[in-house]
């Protein structure tokens, strides 16, 4: 028997080691990983100046509390801005950050209501949990936190008339990522971002799948040509260390004051010095221009593929290095991710039938290329006939 809860439906493989992009298995079997431990391995397994930070500060202080300065923080805060007016605040997961969000919006507007996506996916906790618009997610743990209206993503008249004097926030995903790999588009949230802007409506982006580079920019919004109030983070920003973040424009920052709201844990010294290293790779042009070359070759790729009648690929969606195959059915796409784990490769599902591909973003071109060869092997049975 398992003395663990069964709440996570666990594959009867594990992992024991890790280097570069390719995750080895107790029996020694090599899978190139196209799950980044979804979407938080960003930089791969084992990198040296990871590893380096993180040993140097555990050799130096694992902890202090929020009780003194940590210039870490400071460090990590500032280059999370990215020279804008944002300030930080810290924490240890994606639910969290998003509770620090709702937090904060209800705070700061003295309203309640918050506006959020019906397939949409926040966290666990109670508060992220009541932002989610999955039904399926809500079972059984009514009543949820009061005041979360659930609206069709990419609809401006629905939320135009949802809209009203105790809307407090609006929260979205770039690209909902548990909920199929369905991008914001484009009009709309713009539309939507001066509607917020026009009426005080505070605009709290969820970023802890799209952000740190992901869809080839630091943020995703970056390409959307919107700016937010608010931004969660987690998942790539510690690349497996746990952490978490809200960023909020400066003219928020008085409304957490002293005692309002916290964390033991949150900004933890070892947390720091990897997201700040992290933070360090990524945020340069090469970097994330490297990002935006790769997902051409793959997008590229995955098209040609999709043209071949047999291939059973119905819409490829995505950003960078977050990308969606609709496939027919949910049985054909288990079906699919258990052949490609054969062949070793690791892919992730979203929604019902997505094939959700998230590579590390330091995945190389070869490394891309076998991908391609091992999907168009398992979708067509052989190459693509020139
Ligand atoms: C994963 C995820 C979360 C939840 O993060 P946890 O660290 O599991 O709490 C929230 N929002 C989005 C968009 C996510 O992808």
């Amino acid at each position: 028997m398992s003395f663990l809860f069964p709440n996570y439906k666990r594959e009867s493989i594990e992992m024991i080691s890790g280097s570069g992009n390719y995750l080895t298995d107790r029996s020694g079997k090599k899978y190139l990983d196209f799950t980044s431990g979804i979407g938080v391995m960003n930089l791969g397994y084992n990198h040296p100046k990871l590893n380096n930070a993180l040993m140097e500060q555990a050799s130096l202080l694992w902890h202090t509390p929020n009780l003194y300065e940590n210039h870490l923080q400071e460090e990590v805060a500032e280059k999370l801005a990215n020279g804008k007016d944002y300030v930080a605040y810290f924490c240890n997961s994606g639910a969290e950050a998003n509770e620090a969000a709702i937090k904060l919006a209800r705070k700061a507007t003295g309203k309640t209501k918050v506006i959020t996506f019906l397939n949409s996916f926040h966290g666990r906790t109670y508060g992220a949990m009541s932002a989610t618009g999955q039904t399926s997610i809500h079972a059984g743990f009514q009543p949820l936190v009061p005041d979360f209206t659930y609206l069709p993503f990419n609809d401006l008249a629905q939320f135009k008339q949802a809209v009203d004097s105790n809307t407090a926030a609006v929260m979205l995903e770039m690209i909902q990522g548990e909920g199929g790999v369905i991008p914001a588009n484009k009009k709309w949230l713009k539309e939507l971002a001066q509607c917020c802007h026009d009426k005080g409506i505070l605009l709290i982006i969820d970023e802890i799948q799209t952000g740190i580079g992901r869809t080839g920019t630091l943020y995703a919004y970056e390409q959307y040509g919107i700016e937010p109030d608010i931004l969660t983070l987690a998942k790539g920003l510690g690349n497996g260390i746990p952490v978490g973040a809200m960023l909020g424009k400066q003219e928020l920052a008085d409304t957490f004051s002293p005692g309002t709201h916290g964390s033991t844990f949150g900004g933890n010294k070892l947390a720091m010095s990897v997201a700040n290293q992290v933070l360090e790779i990524v945020n340069t042009q090469n970097f994330l221009s490297a990002v935006q070359e790769k997902s051409q070759q793959l997008f590229s790729g995955l098209s040609l593929l999709a043209e071949e009648e047999d291939s059973g690929i119905q819409d490829i969606r995505g950003l960078g290095l977050m990308v969606g195959l609709q496939m027919e059915s949910e049985e054909k796409l288990l079906q699919l991710m258990t052949k490609l784990k054969e062949q070793g490769l690791l892919t992730l599902r979203a929604g019902k039938n997505v094939l959700r591909l998230l590579p590390p973003l330091t995945i190389k071109k070869e490394e891309i290329d076998s991908a391609l060869a091992i999907l168009t092997n398992v979708l067509i049975g052989g190459p693509i006939n020139e």
